[in-house]
């Protein structure tokens, strides 16, 4: 097998198509050097190696390298006219981790691997430049000591023993930045750096350039498990299993002095999704450093300098002074850039995130990938892209991630709201949204109120967790590219960042604005797309879905097979899912009508006769209203389905529990308080998920049938009437045996056929039932002799195929997932190995007797992008989700099918 490709002066052994193999930045580094992009020369490790270290440890993996490596060093050699090790001519390399989807800042790099006490002399003297020499190498030991020698802090309290110590010398020599640091206080640094290896670890820092190569190696794949990088996977649903690669690759130095530099870039706006390159760079760094917030980055383009000045409040003339873009600080190299990122985008065909950096006035890209953006970009690039003809109707409905859309279908501020709202400062507007919430400081404490807005100096990637809880984020330091702002667009979420006028105190907990304090709790608002801060909580209001969402839509209608319904028991909620696209409604619940205004106590007498008079007397008042309801939510999806299920749950959950409410249901019923008691305690079960509901209440109660099917029917009728032509799907629940379905039905015909003759005009109508019972499943063709059409009712048949009860898992889901017994939560993400074989089994057998059945799904998973395209693989016909989520179902169908 092949363990090495190596890349560099325009040959490459891999290729972009190669990401499951080489990882993103491995497989992107090739194809730049493939299509005339200067890369500095490395190789690329694959992922494939990380599972065998992860089997076989590091001594059999460096073994199984040994001589790939050597060889791919020298190839490097000799690009680069240097020698690994070299005293006087040193080859320094990064070694980079990259796995197939991107994972920004979640695993781990070192960077001037090779230097030693001697080989920075010998850099200091080829390169002219001492101090880029010294400030290589104490960057490196650092990196080294925190990644490789595992001397970064576990716990987010303690400092990292670099920084403290970095911390004591600029206080000690009186200077801000690091760039203030000279020569000498470089080498002290290092000296100190040293000593703190030695140390904590007990053992010197490694100067052999081999030694430094593997532990680094060894490093990165050890970076895969770090808990960072197992949050982030199990957010973004990335396998544990794919491991990363390593690229090892010659450094180019952007810390060279003032002819250098280090920046990232965008070919569009990654949070607006407009097409202007944009992004920002700092002269004389490296690395890390402009995501970091250690200095403030520049702009690169001219007018996003402008746009940035003026963002921020800074004067024009200081602009220019202080913060020069690239455009105008180093025009050549723009213009290379400007052409690179052109190339970029049009090879790839999609918004490109870049890394590059600039060594004494030359241009290299070390890193090129399909940026993350937020929901709005993602749908508006998309579109742009499909505008310019660069990409089709299909590939443009692919670009579409279903659940980002969601995104899109929240609430932005409403204008006359935040007309009158208080400013209290100007920030970047890092990624959009409108948000309000209480002040937190600390990501640990995200929970601490139920909506809160996390202020930060700057974010880390230890604050994700904490990130992805709160409503919005707030920093005062780092721009478009920090880390805050990068996850927040990823996540989707409001972001605000570097907010310069904040002060922020996190021993006190407060937070001061031109002497304004504001507290941990207070409440604040964000505005996200101009960088706003709201004093207090402002009010929002509902966006508009036309423009570009509203093409989205039409192609995603355009290549669906399914159709998508929506899951809503009122009118309104009809009304809302109609608007984003449904066709018909997959599941009513009636229960819910019951405990509308004073009808709830109509529903207590009937559940608390003691005979079958009492019980019908109770249900005739409970008609009209049920009529009605059902009037209401036939008339909003006029012309289309609309499945209405009999009453599913336990009655215990309608009576009353408090003694008070007992009284006064006695005082209304004209029965004594105790015999109100008694027939609660008799409706108690051990076990009322698996007890007294469904159709087994139908099925001893027939008069709840008759009078849900009648009212139903004369619904329809009415609607009839008035020229509405509706279509009601009667559905009975929790089947288990066909002979359930078949009382119930032949209660709901007799009925119907009564009215028929009562009022001397039909309606179409069909009965079906839900599938959510295995033993329903498996005797499908049996039941399909009596239905008319199957819903897939998820939430139960998952709970009666793990046996989970859905009310209790999470005393055992969580650690469950952690501990990677189960993938994924199965309520949310059907399992496709089980429950879906269920499914799949009760579709076909089902349409084996009727070819022609009509089948969908009802459960929360009918809006899960990946249940979705399991659905439309077992021949759905339609799925049915909440209403904010037929967006994405739709896309999600859509997708299915190309
Ligand atoms: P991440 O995956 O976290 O972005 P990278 O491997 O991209 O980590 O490395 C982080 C940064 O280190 C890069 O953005 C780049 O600025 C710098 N870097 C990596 N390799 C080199 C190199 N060969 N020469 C100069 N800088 C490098
Ligand atoms: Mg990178
Ligand atoms: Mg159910």
């Amino acid at each position: 097998v092949k363990r090495v490709y190596t890349f560099g002066n325009g040959k490459a052994e891999g290729k972009a198509d190669m990401k499951n193999l080489l990882g993103g930045k491995g497989a992107n580094l090739a194809e730049m050097n493939l299509i005339g992009v200067p890369v500095p020369p490395g190789f690329t490790i694959t992922t494939d190696v990380c599972t065998e270290y992860n089997e076989k440890g590091k001594d059999a993996v460096v073994e199984l390298l040994k001589s790939d490596v050597e060889a791919a060093i020298k190839n490097i050699e000799s690009l680069t006219e240097t020698s690994f090790g070299d005293k006087t001519n040193p080859l320094l390399v990064s070694v980079r981790s990259g796995a197939r989807a991107s994972m920004p800042g979640m695993m781990d790099t070192v960077l001037n691997l090779g230097l030693n006490d001697d080989s920075v002399i010998g850099i200091a003297a080829k390169s002219g430049n001492e101090r880029f020499a010294w400030d290589s190498y104490r960057r490196f030991v650092q990196m080294y000591g925190d990644v490789v020698l595992g001397m970064k802090p576990e716990s987010k309290e303690e400092i990292d023993p670099f920084e403290r110590i970095m911390e004591d010398v600029k206080e000690r020599k009186g200077v801000d930045l690091d760039t203030d640091l000279d020569v000498d206080d470089l080498k002290e640094l290092v000296t100190l750096f040293k000593a703190a290896v030695k140390e904590q670890t007990g053992h010197d820092f490694p100067e052999s350039a081999w030694e430094q190569l593997w532990g680094a190696v060894m490093a990165v794949f050890d970076s895969w498990n770090n808990d960072r990088a197992i949050l982030y996977r199990r957010m973004e649903g990335i396998p544990d299993e794919w491991g990363t690669a390593v690229n090892v690759q010659a450094m180019v130095f952007g810390n060279m002095g003032d002819n250098s530099a280090t920046g990232v870039a965008f070919t569009r706006d990654a949070a607006t999704g407009e097409n202007v390159f944009n992004g920002e760079y700092l002269i004389n760094a490296q690395g890390e450093d402009v995501v970091a917030g250690i200095r403030t980055p520049q702009q690169i383009t001219k007018d996003g300098s402008l746009k940035w000045a003026d963002l921020q409040g800074v004067l024009e003339e200081d602009r220019v002074d202080m913060y020069p873009s690239l455009e105008e600080a180093m025009p050549d190299v723009y213009k290379q850039l400007n052409e690179v990122q052109q190339k970029l985008e049009s090879h790839y065909k999609d918004m490109q995130d870049l890394e590059f950096t600039v060594q004494d006035g030359k241009l290299w890209l070390l890193q090129t990938r399909n940026g993350k953006r937020t929901g709005a970009a993602m749908v508006k690039i998309a579109m742009d892209l499909y505008r310019e003809k660069v990409i089709d109707d299909k590939m443009t409905l692919m670009r579409i991630e279903p659940n980002k859309l969601d995104e899109l279908l929240h609430p932005v501020f409403d204008l006359e709201a935040i007309g009158s709202a208080k400013e209290l400062a100007k920030g970047l507007p890092a990624s959009p949204g409108a948000a309000s919430g209480q002040i937190i400081f600390f990501a640990d404490e995200a929970t601490k109120y139920p909506e809160t807005i996390l202020v930060r100096i700057e974010t880390s990637p230890e604050d994700l967790e904490g990130m992805l809880v709160a409503k919005g984020i707030l920093t005062a330091r780092g721009g478009m590219t920090s880390h805050a702002a990068v996850v927040a667009r990823g996540m989707g979420k409001c972001c605000v960042s570097g907010a310069g006028a904040l002060k922020i105190d996190y021993k006190e907990r407060t937070l001061r604005i031109d002497g304004n304090v504001y507290k941990e709790g207070d409440w604040i608002s964000l505005n996200g797309s101009t960088g706003k801060v709201y004093d207090g909580r402002v009010k929002t209001r509902q966006p508009d879905l036309d423009g570009d969402f509203g093409q989205i839509m039409d192609f995603a209608s355009k290549y669906t097979r399914m159709s998508v319904r929506t899951n809503a028991d009122t009118p309104k909620d009809a009304v809302v899912a109609r608007e984003f696209g449904a066709q018909g409604i997959g599941l009513c619940r009636t229960e819910h009508m019951f405990f509308e205004g004073e009808r709830i106590k109509t529903v207590r007498e009937m559940i608390l006769s003691s005979d079958e008079d009492g019980r019908r007397t109770a249900l005739n008042k409970l008609l009209p209203y049920q009529r009605g309801d059902f009037e209401g939510i036939l008339e909003a999806m006029e012309g289309y389905g609309v499945t209405i299920r009999l009453l599913d749950p336990p009655l215990h959950e309608f009576v009353p529990h408090t003694e008070a409410a007992q009284q006064e249901m006695a005082k209304e019923m004209g029965i004594s308080l105790a015999e109100v008691k008694t027939k609660v305690s008799d409706l108690s079960e051990f076990n009322p998920m698996l007890g007294h509901r469904g159709c087994r209440l139908g099925n001893t109660y027939p008069e709840i049938t008759e009078m849900q099917a009648r009212a139903i029917i004369e619904a329809a009728l009415n609607l009839k009437a008035r020229g509405i032509i509706t279509k009601p799907e009667i559905m009975v629940p929790l089947i288990g045996t066909v002979e359930e379905l078949k009382m119930q039905a032949e209660i709901i015909h007799t009925t119907a056929e009564l009215i028929f003759k009562e009022k001397g005009e039909k309606v179409e109508y069909l009965v079906g039932t839900m599938i959510e019972i295995p033993r329903a499943a498996l005797t499908a063709d049996l039941v399909a002799g009596i239905a008319d059409f199957f819903s897939f009712g998820t939430n139960d048949l998952t709970q009666m195929t793990f046996g989970y009860s859905r009310d209790d898992a999470n005393k055992f889901l969580p650690i469950y997932l952690e501990k990677g017994i189960l993938k994924n939560d199965p309520f949310q993400i059907l399992d496709q190995t089980g429950v879906g074989q269920l499914v799949e089994m009760g579709t076909q057998k089902g349409r084996s007797v009727k070819p022609e059945l009509k089948v969908g799904i009802c459960g929360e998973h009918g809006g899960e992008p990946s249940s979705v395209e399991f659905c439309d693989s077992v021949g759905m016909n339609y799925v049915s989700c909440s209403p904010f989520r037929v967006p994405i179902a739709r896309v999600a169908a859509a997708q299915a099918n190309i």
